[in-house]
């Protein structure tokens, strides 16, 4: 296995850098390579195995025989919940340098890693252990002398395509639930952020997950995605990122073998203000809705709308907030916001402030890169936002907010569903009525009330419309990653 030291201030060792397949690190067939990326200075930190379809085909075939022949299948429920138990104290045990990998590959503020998005991880492996023994069916009382059950079965080899913004945490959001029920899988990490993904691949080595179980493929998305979503034999792909590539998914998945679909794509998501709201904690909570994780959520609050007769006093708090807002080295204490991804999201970002501006929406804080190396943005604000604007419809994910006036409950309600999205949404409000009402009438897969960016293992999260297909999370998610089987028994007379 390459082992590489990094030599940057992030003090930390590089060392997983190939394929994971059937529990052995190996070259890509073509032996190809490609570089990962530090955002926070634009150099290349190593270069990384380059999966394609041969490798993917490779990769099927350790999974499929594990699903089918190795002890996986054979191996008592609670025994891959001890394992997935092993994998969340190993990940618990290197929080800190999975922390640093994190921030060091995606640019996120170290600190917030270690607080966010290491203790996400674990909960998510640890609540998923939890459920491997207890994945049950039911007996049914049918016509007849018979006894009919059902039994939840594991759907098989499943493939799972994840995105750059949470790597750890998407990671455990996909395998906690497959495995649990007793899937085998091929994993492809983002090209932007492959790091954790093999290290985690190097802990469930030694938490001793039987050879082909979970196979971790770094690559590219039209290459070594395309091929996981093609695959005749992969029975499920579940796809975390943009809704252009989900449409892409569920064509192959369609074109192909049917393969079972979930999708987890983007938002615009409404986040609601109302006059009587507590204020300050909605300026806070709204501030923390669309900056956090340098505004790379696909659930991000967007489009926030402001009750009239509280517009400016919110506009003018929001814009003092962004301003304080600290962007810097991410493994600088004092460091609120990192660096896009990036240079392609950083480009991104930057051409909806440019359509922001282009389009008469009034530019209050930010709209400029940050220094001259790496992919910062200041924290952006925009007011004076209309429906109709670019930037109030399309996923900028990025550090920019935009600010909308509303006047009254069914105005706003009808113009937060006018969206093809319907992801989240939350409503500020200390009136209940109010509150409920918003809750029943946003077309969209999670509401915060009062609240933001609230996740739990145990709480289903996915889309309404174009957001995605399917539940990750909770129970609902586990559903995802099995199959109903009924079982009927002639009963003797
Ligand atoms: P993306 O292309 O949808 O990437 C997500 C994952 O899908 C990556 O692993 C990607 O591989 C893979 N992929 C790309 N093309 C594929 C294909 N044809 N077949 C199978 N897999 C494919 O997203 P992005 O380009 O990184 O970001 C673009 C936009 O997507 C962002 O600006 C944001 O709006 C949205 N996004 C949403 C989320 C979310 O959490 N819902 C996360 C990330 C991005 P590569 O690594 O090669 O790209
Ligand atoms: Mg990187």
């Amino acid at each position: 296995m390459a082992t590489t030291t990094a030599a940057l201030d992030s003090k930390v060792a590089v060392r997983a850098t190939k394929l994971l397949i059937n529990n052995q690190w190996v070259d890509s067939v073509s032996g190809k390579t490609f570089p990962t990326v530090n955002p926070a200075t634009g150099d290349e930190i190593v270069r990384v195995a380059e999966a394609d379809s041969a490798d993917v085909d490779k990769a099927v075939h350790a999974a499929r025989a594990a699903f089918e022949k190795g002890p996986w299948r054979k191996m008592a429920a609670a025994e891959r919940g001890n394992l997935l138990h092993k994998l969340a104290d190993l990940i618990e045990k290197h929080a800190d340098e999975l922390a640093r990998l994190e921030s060091l590959d995606n640019g996120k503020p170290y600190h917030v890693a270690k607080a966010a998005d290491l203790p996400l991880t674990i909960a998510c492996y640890r609540y998923y252990a939890g459920w491997a023994d207890k994945i049950q069916g039911k007996t049914i009382p049918i016509q007849g002398d018979y006894f009919c059950y059902t039994r939840h079965e594991p759907v098989g080899v499943v493939g799972q395509i994840i995105p750059w913004n949470f790597p750890l945490l998407m990671q455990a959001w996909k395998l906690g639930p497959a495995l649990a029920a007793g899937n085998t899988v091929v994993l492809k990490p983002a090209e932007q952020t492959p790091l954790t993904a093999l290290r985690v691949g190097e802990l469930l080595l030694e938490a001793g997950f039987p050879a082909g179980v979970v196979n971790i493929l770094p690559g590219y998305g039209p290459t070594a995605g395309a091929a996981i979503a093609w695959h005749h034999g992969i029975d499920k792909v579940a796809f975390t990122g943009s809704t252009e590539v989900g449409h892409l998914i569920m064509e192959a998945a369609a074109k192909s073998n049917l393969k079972r679909v979930t999708l987890e794509l983007g938002g615009k998501s409404p986040n609601i203000v109302f006059a009587d709201a507590d204020l300050d904690a909605a300026i806070e909570g709204a501030h923390f809705a669309l900056f956090f994780n340098q505004g790379q959520c696909c659930c991000a609050g967007s489009r926030l709308f402001v009750e009239a007769k509280a517009y400016d006093e919110f506009v003018e708090k929001s814009v003092a907030r962004a301003k304080q807002r600290k962007v810097g080295d991410p493994f600088d204490a004092a460091s609120e916001q990192g660096p896009q991804v990036d240079d392609v999201q950083f480009e991104k970002v930057m051409s909806y402030i440019e359509a922001g501006k282009k389009d008469g929406a009034s530019l209050l804080a930010g709209g400029n890169r940050v220094g001259n190396k790496g992919f910062f943005i200041e924290p952006t604000v925009f007011a004076d936002v209309k429906d109709g604007m670019k930037i109030a419809q399309e996923e900028i994910f990025g550090p920019v907010m935009s600010i909308l006036k509303f006047k009254d409950i069914e105005e706003v309600v009808e113009r937060s569903n006018r969206t093809d999205y319907g992801l989240a949404a939350a409503v500020w409000t200390r009136d209940i009525g109010k509150a409920y009402s918003v809750a029943n009438s946003v077309r969209a897969g999670t509401v915060w009330v009062n609240c933001y960016d609230v996740f739990d293992a145990a709480a289903p999260f996915g889309g309404f419309k174009q957001s995605g297909i399917g539940r990750e999370l909770g129970e609902y998610g586990l559903q995802q990653y099995t199959e109903v089987k009924t079982v009927t028994v002639k009963l003797p007379n």
